[in-house]
């Protein structure tokens, strides 16, 4: 099944942000790892607009593997998901891999996955088996996994893990469908026909401090529900269409009451049952309206995920 575009079995893909301190632990263990495999392969590193010296320790280390090594440096921080995309859209292999920088995915384990393409499956995703990570962070993973599990059409285990491997049609597709605001994992998935996932070792991050604060967790997780459901926009249309069921309860009641016991203070309260009827109704208007807007955002998002600044390879 070997795509005319692939000219190398492997790929691998590897997100940098501020990792100036796990890069040289990543190399010590990366190459070794690949190497073992024996195929040919490159990594493509997708400088992510770090701050800090990532461009320099990687310009210094590439002399080490120059017939592998291919950096690419984003004009800006554009977030691991893009980041990663870009890396995807010069990829030269036939199998894909993605795994973060910081040695919480260890690279021993790439060869467990890519057996399981071999193997025919199309993705090859990792199970954070003992997940090494704060335990705010779990629990919002937790919670997204929930969310996501419940409201989308996506199936899987551990939507968190960048440990995965996929076949080379998947990851074009990511390249051409994947949208602004891409969640790898759940794109891929919901492309792929026969995916797996397996239980892979997770470690503590080698140097360093998480990229993610709450903020950037919590808009990854939006990108992730707004892309696959309208869920949130149709609660909002239910909850309008249930308080207008109970505010026309309320007018009908207050209409009766009126006729049959007498005018409330002044037929205030009259009043206030039509107000609520009538801002109820408007909510599922906005409700209704939200949704047609939401299904053309989804269509209409063509903004470009990044601006390469320089690619360093042979
Ligand atoms: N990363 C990135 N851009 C960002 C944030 C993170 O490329 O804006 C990279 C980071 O360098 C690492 C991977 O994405 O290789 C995962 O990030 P991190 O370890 O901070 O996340 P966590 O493991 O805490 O989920
Ligand atoms: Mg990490």
């Amino acid at each position: 099944m070997q795509n005319p575009k692939a000219t190398l079995d492997l790929s691998v893909v590897i997100p940098v942000y501020n990792e100036e301190k796990s890069l040289p632990l990543l190399f010590e263990r990366l190459f070794p790892a690949l190497d073992k495999l024996g195929k040919t392969y490159e990594v493509i590193f997708v400088n992510d607009g770090s701050k800090d010296k990532s461009q320099e320790v990687m310009e210094s280390l590439f002399p080490k593997r120059p017939d592998v090594i291919r950096v690419i440096q984003l004009m800006r921080n554009a977030g691991q998901h893009p980041a990663i995309i870009a890396g995807f859209e010069q990829v030269r292999g036939e199998i894909i891999v993605t795994l973060d920088c910081d040695l919480q995915n260890p690279p021993e384990e790439i060869g467990k996955l890519v057996a399981l393409i071999e193997q025919g499956h199309d993705i090859a995703g990792g199970i954070r088996a003992q997940r090494q990570d704060k335990s705010w962070r779990k629990m919002v993973s937790n919670l997204a996994n929930k969310i996501r599990e419940r409201i989308t059409n996506i199936r899987m285990i551990d939507q968190g893990s960048m440990l995965r491997a996929y076949r080379r049609y998947i990851i074009e597709q990511i390249v051409a469908t994947g949208g602004s605001s891409p969640y790898i994992p759940a794109i891929a998935h919901y492309l792929a026909a026969n995916p797996i996932e397996v239980p892979v070792a997770h470690e503590e991050r080698a140097a360093g401090v998480s990229q993610y604060n709450v903020y950037k967790l919590l808009r990854l997780n939006f990108d992730l529900i707004t892309s696959f459901s309208i869920v949130p926009l149709q609660i909002f249309t239910m909850v309008g269409m249930g308080l207008s069921a109970l505010s026309t309860l309320l007018v009908v009641y207050m209409g009766l009451r009126r006729i049959f016991v007498g005018p409330e203070v002044e037929g205030v309260f009259t009043l206030f049952a039509i107000m609520f009827l009538l801002i109820s109704v408007t909510m599922t208007g906005l409700g209704l309206i939200g949704e047609y807007i939401g299904r053309i955002y989804m269509e209409v998002r063509t903004r470009p995920r990044v601006i390469i600044k320089n690619i360093l390879e042979k």
